[in-house]
């Protein structure tokens, strides 16, 4: 029989935040290749048998990306059930797509399982709805760095509406610089590290500020910072989360 391949969204962190239909598949997997973000609880769901492969990497290790979209495909090519199990959403900034164009290309089957986003849920836990009628009518997702490792250019930069930006932690004062070139200095921010985990870490602070708060803070990846009125409604809505 011919193998198949599952991209599955793992969800932002805590390993309940997997859909069911993720976790339903995830047990049925021969073979699961997991990223580095995937908390290893919810890795226990795997059948005994299942070959477990960490295929955790970091930014802009193009060979890397090779590697991972080899082993599927040999393993798919092999007639496994292989489950490719990223972090969040598998479509969000994730390569979801790169990997699911290749394994098709190959004729084999692809199907992917959506994820709840980091860029949604990271806020959602840290007090701050993304949207906010009184606040913003419109959500921006934004990855910091381009493919090459260049910061973001200031013209993928909305002036209006909230600013979700993922990736934004090793290259945080260029970031913020060109941040400052399309929104104001005293607009709030908040950095949220390790969203959904226990332990996460939120800091409130200005766009001005935002640099001086994650180096003192020593905020390490994976953080997401959002940007604009919205982490207001943070003061309101904290206390009863
Ligand atoms: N596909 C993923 C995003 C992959 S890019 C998703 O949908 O969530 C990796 C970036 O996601 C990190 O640099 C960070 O900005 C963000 N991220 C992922 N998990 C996170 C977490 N638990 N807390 C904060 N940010 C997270």
């Amino acid at each position: 029989m011919g193998g198949i391949v599952y991209l599955v969204g793992a969800g932002p962190g805590d390993p309940e935040l997997i859909t069911v239909k993720g976790l339903s598949t995830l047990r049925k997997a021969e073979v699961v290749i997991y990223d580095r973000l995937i908390d290893k609880k919810i890795l226990s769901n795997v059948r005994g048998d299942a070959l477990l492969i960490y295929a955790g990497k970091n930014i802009g290790e193009a060979e890397k990306q090779e590697t991972i979209t080899s082993l599927i495909i040999k393993h798919a090519k092999e007639g496994k059930i292989v489950v490719r199990l990223k972090g969040g959403d598998p479509y969000v900034f994730g390569r979801g797509e790169e990997e699911c164009e290749r394994v098709i290309n190959e004729g084999i089957p692809c199907e992917v399982i959506p994820g709840v986003t980091s860029a949604i849920a990271g806020p959602t836990y840290a007090g701050i709805p993304i949207t906010g009628r009184q606040y913003s009518p419109a959500v921006s997702i934004i990855s910091a760095t381009r493919k090459g490792d260049e910061v973001i250019e200031p013209d993928y930069i909305p002036s209006k509406g909230t600013l979700v930006i993922l990736m934004g932690i090793h290259k945080f004062t260029q970031l913020r610089g060109v941040l400052l070139k399309v929104r104001s200095a005293n607009e709030p921010v908040a950095v949220i590290e390790n969203a959904t985990l226990e332990s996460q870490r939120v800091f409130i602070c200005s766009l001005n500020d935002m640099d001086k708060v994650i180096s003192q803070n020593n905020v390490k990846s994976p953080a997401v910072i959002v940007v604009g009125d919205v982490v207001k409604m943070r003061d309101k809505l904290w206390k009863l989360s």
